[in-house]
């Protein structure tokens, strides 16, 4: 069941390591009404496809030896919610920084368009929790991102598929810390939503490559 996808995550979830300290944060890939998501406990160089849980979207496991993430209910409520292919979450550091600032991460540069115009933060909540998995939802239904920091928490991203959720939460993270390390210098200036909008067309057409 779901062979490919739990092939995906048992492969992709080494990328995790340089993102997110420890056995923190998670990925999950998903096909019709079904989810491959990384165990709960398992070193993320360490993960066997025929291990990776399968939760369907009413949440209930389905197959995989291994217990799925304590963050399920958050993939299966943006899931539900917005359909993506893939969600990437990560304790990042430069995302994290401004998780517990409640700062949202603004359009100063360009390659932010990945998850939208601008990332916004979700409101707190205990790790794992249905209310969790709500603010993230409502916080990117607001925002019309692609994306979100969880406030004292982290970082939340979804894709088409694991490499583009992984590549935009690398983004994301390089955005959030270009950002604070500009703001500790001086005055970050914005990208407009025009500027922005224009970005988010040209990936749409020609794909992500930038020069
Ligand atoms: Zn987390």
């Amino acid at each position: 069941m779901l062979g490919a996808e739990r092939r995906a995550v048992a492969t992709r979830a080494s990328d995790l390591i340089s993102l997110t300290p420890g056995r923190t944060g998670n990925l999950s890939v998903r096909r019709d009404d079904r989810f491959a998501v990384t165990p709960t406990g398992v070193a993320y160089d360490r993960i066997e496809a025929p291990d990776v849980p399968v939760v369907s979207l009413a949440g209930e496991q389905v197959a995989g030896a291994a217990a799925p993430s304590s963050e399920t209910p958050m993939h299966t409520a943006i899931y539900r919610e917005f359909e993506p292919g893939a969600i990437v979450h990560t304790h990042s550091p430069w995302a994290s920084t401004l998780a517990i600032l409640h700062e949202p991460i603004p359009p100063v540069h360009y390659m932010l368009a990945l998850a939208g115009t601008t990332v916004p933060v979700a409101d707190y909540a205990t790790y794992g929790t249905e209310a969790l998995a709500e603010n993230a939802v409502e916080a990117m239904r607001e925002a019309d991102a692609e994306a979100c920091l969880l406030a004292n928490h982290g970082l939340l991203v979804t894709g088409e598929d694991a490499d583009a959720a992984l590549e935009t939460a690398v983004n994301v993270e390089y955005t959030a810390r270009i950002y604070c390390q500009a703001r500790a210098l001086g005055t970050p200036v914005e990208l407009s939503a025009e500027e922005m909008g224009e970005v988010a067309e040209k990936f749409e057409s020609y794909g992500q490559d930038d020069e």
